[in-house]
């Protein structure tokens, strides 16, 4: 018989720290590759941030990150969670799921790696298609392993395929001229816009009964206006954003 072995309690250093452009949860996509046009960057830290850890990092186009869960770490944890592909009513096994709200608050996702980038005395590892909030603190960095972690024949019945994209996007004359404004910062803003919103952020009770309420939601430093009529989602203003919480 196998038995624990001491300790059974381990610490972790945080190696690194996410620079993201979701700067609240909401609005975050579910899972990672859901918006390519989300671009952000990993900053290696302290005694980690010595370009021999990533030294033939770049053979690999995609990473796992391991991260802590840190804005919903002190909510804690239950067994029974509602899973919003179920529809948000039904719970399911925690360990059925991607929820944050885990025994142990470690979530992990497969990014596609930019490129590796030094500043300041700073190494970045330069990822798109995060799943992932501004200062997540980052565990761990593997590379992504094709031959074994991509499994053709693999199944889900919960999430067998990826969330449809439920929203037509347009921007509104305001909310364009903004654009324009910001296309030096941001070039690909537009896009990213359309991605984020493409995939109907509200929450499931919202969608009901919600005709024309305006949402905001903090892309950079900058507050994104916009309300959903039926499946038409209108951008109304793009604007320097307060960060208050995440
Ligand atoms: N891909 C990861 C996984 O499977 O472990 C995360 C999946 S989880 C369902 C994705 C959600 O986690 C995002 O929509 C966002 O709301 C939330 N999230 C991302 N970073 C977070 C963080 N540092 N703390 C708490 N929640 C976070």
């Amino acid at each position: 018989m196998t038995n624990l072995t001491e300790p059974s309690v381990f610490n972790f250093d945080a190696i690194a720290i996410v620079h993201s452009p979701y700067k609240q949860k909401f609005a975050i996509p579910r899972q990672p590759g859901l918006v390519t046009a989300a671009h952000g960057k990993i900053e290696l830290l302290a005694d980690y941030n010595n370009i021999e850890l990533v030294r033939d990092l770049e053979q690999h186009s995609h990473l796992w990150v391991i991260f802590v869960f840190h804005a919903t770490l002190e909510q804690g944890w239950k067994p029974l969670v509602k899973a919003p592909r179920l529809g948000g009513n039904k719970k399911t096994g925690v360990l059925a799921t991607r929820s944050t709200f885990r025994p142990n608050p470690i979530g992990m996702s497969v990014v596609k790696l930019e490129n590796i980038t030094k500043q300041d005395g700073k190494i970045y590892i330069n990822i798109s298609g995060l799943d992932l909030l501004d200062g997540t603190p980052v565990l761990d960095i593997k590379p992504y392993i094709p031959y074994s972690d991509s499994i053709v024949s693999a199944r889900s019945e919960m999430a067998s395929n990826a969330p449809q994209q439920d929203l037509i996007v347009s921007f509104n004359e305001q909310a364009r001229a903004e654009l324009e404004q910001q296309k030096t910062i941001h070039p690909n803003l537009e896009t990213f816009i359309r991605q984020v919103l493409a995939q109907d952020p509200r929450p499931a009770y919202k969608k009901l009964n919600d005709e024309m309420q305006e949402y905001g939601m903090n892309l950079y430093e900058l507050n994104i206006r916009w309300q959903v009529k039926e499946s038409q989602c209108s951008v109304i203003s793009i604007s320097c954003a307060k960060i208050i919480n995440q």
